[in-house]
């Protein structure tokens, strides 16, 4: 039986480990004349394996897209599992504080060497340079019009990746899937016009982002760099809001609330027994809520405190400037920055078109597909390769049948 895998991706390479049984002759194409070129840069050279392991009701709300579809790939193969495969190849791995896993060594080296000498005691063949550029569906099998030539299999494994352009999934198109429009997710917000970036380099560990108008809001870190804000509360906010802000130009609106401890009543009654208690201590050098002392300032520089006020002077329009900076900075959003830690694509094959227990095509028989070509795609943090190592798992293992 022969099995074309194309793609030489985390999904691709799982995807060819688990199809090659006994009597199985796996051949995976890949375009590049580079393998894992991703898991290579990944993590910054770190490769972010996976995530801790949670319950599969949770694990699933890290993906904007695919979360019902992902019920069913990970009650098959789950975090748990990656680490049991990685491990048992002599990759053990470490999770850090915010529960992303990394190898012990640091280096996405140790991943690839995992899989290349994985694939090379299966025997898998490895064509680099051969782009596949057409694929029919023929008596059965499949026909591939490749960079070198026709090549016909018994079962065919799609593993390209995501693209955000439309283009680069034409050589599916004799297929007749529907592919959801490709769009960038995981992505910094521009603030061109705001003084916040002069703080670039500052960051809280609890804020709260959110786009005004919508219900789109999330918590966590918040950073402020060069060209705006970043950090995993904002890359939350622009994977959920994918498709929003490319609707909108990525052009919005975004309130912050620098310490989700806190809601507007508490950050203004706190202020206000604070004064009570000590109304000779300057706002300047008495910074309150665990925000950065610079970050403070700027918020009285906002509110018209001048720089030798004592709290007992306040005037109550002062507290409120100061609660809205706190509750609800706005920043006007002009813009995206692409992350060079992790991005991904939102959209590709459409999931209601694949069979979520064996990744099978629901139109032709003998057609997977696996990894960030399928319309999943996972916030930072470990979730992305998750999506490729099980959706590649369940692929190969039932392409392999
Ligand atoms: C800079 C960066 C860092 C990242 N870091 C992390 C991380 O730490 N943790 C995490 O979970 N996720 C991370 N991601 C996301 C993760 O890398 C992807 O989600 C994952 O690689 C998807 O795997 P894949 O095999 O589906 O696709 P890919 O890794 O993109 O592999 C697809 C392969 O198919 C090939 N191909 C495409 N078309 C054809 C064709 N027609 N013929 C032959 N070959 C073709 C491509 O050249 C490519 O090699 C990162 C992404 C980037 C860009």
């Amino acid at each position: 039986m022969k099995i074309a895998v194309i793609g030489g991706g985390a999904a691709g390479f799982f995807a060819a480990i688990h199809a090659s049984v006994p009597g199985a002759e796996v051949t995976i194409f890949e375009k590049s004349p580079k393998l894992l070129s991703k898991v290579k840069v990944s993590g910054g050279g770190r490769c972010n394996v996976t995530h801790r392991p949670m319950e599969i009701s949770k694990l699933v709300k890290n993906y904007p897209r695919g979360e019902k579809f992902l019920k069913r790939v990970f009650s098959r193969f789950k975090s748990e599992d990656t680490i049991q495969w990685f491990e048992s190849r002599g990759v053990s791995l470490k999770v850090e504080a915010d529960g992303r896993m990394f190898p012990v060594s640091d280096s996405s080296q140790s991943v690839i060497d995992a899989l290349l000498i994985e694939a090379q005691k299966l025997n898998i063949t490895i064509r680099k340079s051969c782009g596949v550029r057409s694929i029919l569906s023929v008596s059965g099998g499949y026909q591939l019009d490749t960079d070198e030539g026709e090549y016909y299999v018994d079962k065919l494994i799609v593993a390209t990746g995501g693209n955000p352009k439309l283009d680069n999934y034409r050589f599916l198109e004799n297929l007749k899937h529907t592919i959801s429009d490709p769009i960038p997710s995981l992505f910094t917000f521009n603030t061109p016009k705001e003084s916040l970036r002069e703080l670039m380099g500052l960051s809280v560990s609890d804020g709260i982002v959110k786009i005004e108008g919508t219900k789109m809001t999330y918590r966590g870190p918040v950073l402020v760099t060069h060209w705006g804000v970043s950090g995993p509360a904002v890359l939350k906010l622009s994977a959920f809001g994918a498709q929003w802000l490319k609707e909108n130009s990525y052009v919005a609106n975004v309130l912050i609330n620098w310490n989700g401890a806190y809601g507007e009543e508490q950050y203004s009654s706190h202020i206000k027994s604070y004064m009570a208690a000590h109304p000779n201590r300057k706002l300047l050098s008495n910074t309150l809520f665990d925000v950065p002392a610079r970050l403070w300032e700027h918020f009285c520089a906002r509110s018209t405190i001048e720089s030798g006020q004592l709290y007992g002077t306040l005037s109550k329009k002062q507290i409120n400037k100061l609660v809205q900076n706190l509750f609800c900075y706005n920043l006007k959003v002009e813009g995206k920055t692409t992350f060079k830690e992790e991005f991904v694509t939102a959209g590709g094959i459409v999931l209601d078109e694949v069979n979520p227990e064996s990744m099978e095509s629901k139109y032709h028989p003998n057609l997977y597909f696996a990894g960030e070509v399928l319309n999943i795609d996972g916030i930072t943090g470990g979730f992305n390769f998750q999506a490729a190592w099980s959706t590649g798992f369940l692929a190969g293992e039932n392409a392999s049948k």
